[in-house]
């Protein structure tokens, strides 16, 4: 039934438990897992050295999350992508790119806005996939 899961993952708790679910999907399936994390874009007013600085901030920051993710992916085939960006955007294209046959994200994030039931990016992919969306609450 699936053999390519998109795992988006942004280090939240929600995320979390998209992570587990489709690593134990991926493990059921023999399917490969892409990863997908999006970091906020670099204002490129910055200018010199605070521009060099951010992007490294961010980049490292990316890298943390990325380990951790794999860490619960351990011993699947696993893509990464990192890109910068509205999250929403970047789990479109990558699952229209490369062609995946199931979207595994949390229902929240890090946003702090506690009250609603679906974080605005789980609701956009939501809206837009082509493919199936899994929504770990
Ligand atoms: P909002 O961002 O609207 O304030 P929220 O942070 O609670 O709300 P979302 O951002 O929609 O909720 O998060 C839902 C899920 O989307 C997360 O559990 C994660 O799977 C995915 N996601 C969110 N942000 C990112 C990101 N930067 N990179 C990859 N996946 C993400
Ligand atoms: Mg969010």
């Amino acid at each position: 039934m699936f053999s390519h899961i998109l795992l988006a993952y942004d280090g939240s708790p929600h995320a979390r438990k998209a992570a587990m679910m489709a690593s134990d999907l991926a493990r059921r399936y023999r399917a490969r897992v892409c990863l997908v994390h999006a970091y906020d874009p670099i204002p490129a007013y910055l200018g010199e050295p605070f521009l060099q600085e951010a992007i490294s901030r961010r980049t490292e920051a990316a890298e943390r999350v990325v380990q951790e993710a794999r860490s619960l992916l351990e011993g699947l085939e696993v893509e990464v992508e990192v890109l910068e960006g509205p999250p929403a955007e970047a789990i479109l294209r990558v699952a229209e790119v490369r062609g995946v046959d199931l979207i595994v994200m949390g229902t929240r994030g890090l946003g702090q806005l506690e009250g609603l039931l679906l974080g605005s990016q789980s609701q956009k992919v939501l809206a837009r996939s082509q493919s199936p969306v899994l929504l770990a609450k």
